[in-house]
């Protein structure tokens, strides 16, 4: 376990959250690699009086994976994944992003219902519900849970799944991170490919009305095998973009 407080030179980097106007300081961030570290840090959190945040991909927009003054445990150092393709299951780590967890099952043309951005949490994302391309085929991320492992507050490491602890694991299904910190989570996959085509049409934001009619009804029309978004977005300076609407408000429409 790797304990970072302010002194320590890895500590701004490590309290940093996605989103950039949050600027929390921690007293103590517990790097944890296993669920007996994790049961150690919510310990010291109780001996300490600490108040607790768990933090993952750390693209909780409000900031919940961090706070003033007290423990944060960090499960990012959980990176394992195991992919069984003949049972099309994957038991991952709860520290991987959705790229890390995507590049391993693309491997065996497998997938599940992920993050639209591969930075984001396996972790917050999918006990948040998470919703991603492939949930019109498959459903939300929870959706698709077989199992989660997690420790409780009082520190007891256990199982949740439709056979263990039922109550628990309904809630792990959007209820976000309040019931535990997990540890990892086994997901049933989903053959994908062998080709997959994904694109985006722009819009410059007047037409935003009109854009969002015409992407309610494609949405209705579209099969389930089509993933559709709708962004609002400031058009950033990219090659795709024309010139004119870099920096505007412009609509997206995205499939996959
Ligand atoms: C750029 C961007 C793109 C996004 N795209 C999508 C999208 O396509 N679909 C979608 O549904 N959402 C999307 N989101 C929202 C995102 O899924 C949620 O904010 C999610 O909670 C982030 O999870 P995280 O692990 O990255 O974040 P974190 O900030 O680390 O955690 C988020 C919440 O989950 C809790 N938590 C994290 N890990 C654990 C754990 N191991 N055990 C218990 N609790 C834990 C935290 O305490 C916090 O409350 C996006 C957000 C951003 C910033």
């Amino acid at each position: 376990m790797e304990w970072i407080r302010p002194d320590n030179p890895d500590y701004d980097e490590t309290r940093k959250l996605f989103n950039a106007m949050i600027d929390r300081r921690p007293a103590v961030i517990a790097r944890c690699s296993s669920p007996g570290e994790v049961a150690e840090a919510l310990k010291h959190a109780r001996n300490h009086n600490l108040e607790v945040a768990v933090r993952s991909g750390g693209h909780s927009v409000a900031g919940m994976s961090t706070n003033d003054g007290g423990l944060v445990i960090d499960v990012r150092p959980m990176k394992s994944i195991s992919v069984d393709p003949e049972a099309k299951t994957v038991t991952a780590g709860g520290g991987l992003t959705w790229g890390e967890f995507d590049r391993a099952t693309q491997q065996h043309g497998l997938a599940v219902t992920g993050g639209r951005a591969s930075t984001t949490g396996v972790s917050g994302f999918t006990l948040g519900g998470g919703s991603g391309w492939l949930e019109r085929a498959y459903g939300f991320a929870c959706d698709n849970l077989i199992s989660v492992d997690l420790v409780t507050a009082s520190g007891d490491l256990v199982t949740a799944s439709e056979h263990e602890n039922p109550e628990l694991f309904w809630a792990l299904h959007g209820g976000g991170g309040n019931f535990g910190v997990a540890t990892s989570f086994t997901f049933q996959l989903h053959d994908l490919g062998p080709s997959v085509t994904a694109g985006l049409m722009l819009f410059p934001g007047e037409a935003a009305t009109e854009v969002t009619r015409a992407y309610r009804q494609v949405a209705l029309d579209a099969p389930d095998q089509v993933g559709t978004a709708l962004v609002y977005l400031t058009a950033p300076p990219e090659e795709f973009v024309p010139e004119d609407m870099v920096g505007k408000l412009a609509v997206g429409m995205a499939y996959l």
